[in-house]
């Protein structure tokens, strides 16, 4: 059993504290819980959450099937997100961060967890006492980890990422070569897997992807022998020989649709509904929101609801995006503000369109990709921006 060291991050970097939200979940999810009172509800379907995760393994399979859950699980909430995967079968999971990880080791005391980004600088100690597998990313790391593997006596386990395209971590061709040229630097680490990742997986007729796949299987040939990985959601779904001996999915366990040149194989996990403050007749020559950037043109009816950029409902879908009332599309007028966004009800019938009424954001008739396509981005960013202010709930049985 190694301790962190003096110099170690244990004293360095303090593990942040949980976001406010977390503490109003017991509530929210309790059912003397007042959902009259929440200004916007997001809700997680822990049952659809499971079912992609089911699909993800079943497709992949005879490969291992991780999560990756790093960004506090694309912005859904890791302190619910990973307990349901792990119970859905996943024992391998991946996150960003260093404190991510010791975060999530408090949450799964059995699972195998590993760090993309890499070992942090003297901080060898953390990943020891945690359980924590460093993706070793550069030779800096893997000098570092050698060194502590001596100093500890003790073998250490890793990841090895070896970049085949992306240009971002993991190891270049160059310190490939020298790495194989010389095994001895790796004396003293296990590793467990070897890894690299696509850039465009989510493109089905880009062949980037075969030539990465082709680059990675001859750096394995150059390494020790280990287990591979190198697809992420949309690798999952580009061909069976690419799932080798595990898969990453991200995105697709959330709902977003891994293969966008088709339909979404993925169920919805996500759902956000947001309160009308107030309503309120305008007509021309008005103009509604800052900026006056939209000018009445009719007699119109406009709801404004309680959700704004703060809660990551982007200020790019100002004047793009819509929402929907009891059925019926309600187009976003104006700019996004802060803490509110204002929508067209002229067309909602009006018992439909009252104050204390919750709007459908993100649902049936409007996903995250939808809602991302309106942006101007991706359903990541949509999912990972989700706010802090919602009251969360759960759904549906975690296995
Ligand atoms: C984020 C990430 C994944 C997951 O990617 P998705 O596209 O969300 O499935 C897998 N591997 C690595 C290295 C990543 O950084």
């Amino acid at each position: 059993m190694v301790r962190p060291g003096r110099s170690g991050c244990i004293s360095r970097v303090p593990i942040p504290a949980s976001p406010t939200w977390r503490s109003s979940t017991t509530v929210t999810d309790s059912p003397a819980s007042d959902p009259n009172r929440a200004a916007a509800i997001l809700t997680i379907d822990l049952a659809a959450l499971a079912a992609n995760y089911r699909l993800l393994a079943t497709t992949a399979a005879p490969a291992r099937c991780a999560a990756v859950v790093k960004a506090d699980a694309y912005g859904l909430g890791i302190d619910v997100a990973a307990p349901a995967l792990e119970a859905a079968g996943a024992r391998d999971f991946f996150v960003a961060q260093l404190e991510e990880g010791i975060a999530l080791r408090a949450l799964l005391p059995e699972a195998r967890i590993a760090i993309l980004n890499g070992l942090a600088p003297g901080c060898e100690a953390d990943y020891a006492v945690h359980r924590l597998l460093p993706v070793l990313n550069h030779p800096g790391e893997i000098e570092a980890w050698h060194g502590f593997a001596r100093k500890t006596g003790e073998r250490q386990h890793a990841f090895l990422h070896i970049d085949t395209g992306m240009n971002r971590l993991g190891l270049g061709a160059g310190e490939l070569d020298r790495l194989a040229a010389h095994p001895d630097l790796l004396a003293g680490i296990d590793i467990d897997l070897v890894m690299s990742h696509f850039a465009c997986a989510d493109e089905a007729a880009n062949p980037m992807t075969a030539a990465q796949a082709a680059t990675f299987q001859a750096a394995r040939g150059r390494l020790p022998k280990a287990p591979a990985s190198i697809a992420n959601s949309s690798g999952i779904f580009r061909g069976a020989a690419y799932a080798l001996d595990l898969v990453r999915p991200g995105c697709a366990l959330y709902g977003v649709n891994p293969t966008p040149e088709a339909a979404n194989p993925m169920r919805p996990v996500v759902r956000l509904e947001a309160r009308i403050l107030q309503l309120r007749d305008v007509d021309s020559p008005m103009t509604v929101g800052y900026g006056a950037t939209f000018r009445v043109a009719r007699p119109t009816k406009i709801a404004t609801i309680a959700m704004g950029y703060a809660d990551g409902y982007l200020r790019s879908l100002s004047g793009r995006g819509e929402v929907w009332v009891a059925g019926t599309r309600a187009p976003l007028v104006g700019r996004v503000s802060m803490d509110l966004v204002t929508i067209d009800v002229t067309d909602v019938a009006e018992a439909d369109a009252q104050p204390g009424a919750l709007v459908e954001v993100i649902g049936p008739h409007r996903d995250v990709d939808a809602i991302a396509r309106d942006a101007g981005t991706i359903g990541y960013e949509v999912l990972t921006a989700l706010g802090q202010r919602y009251a969360r709930r759960t759904v549906g049985a975690a296995a």
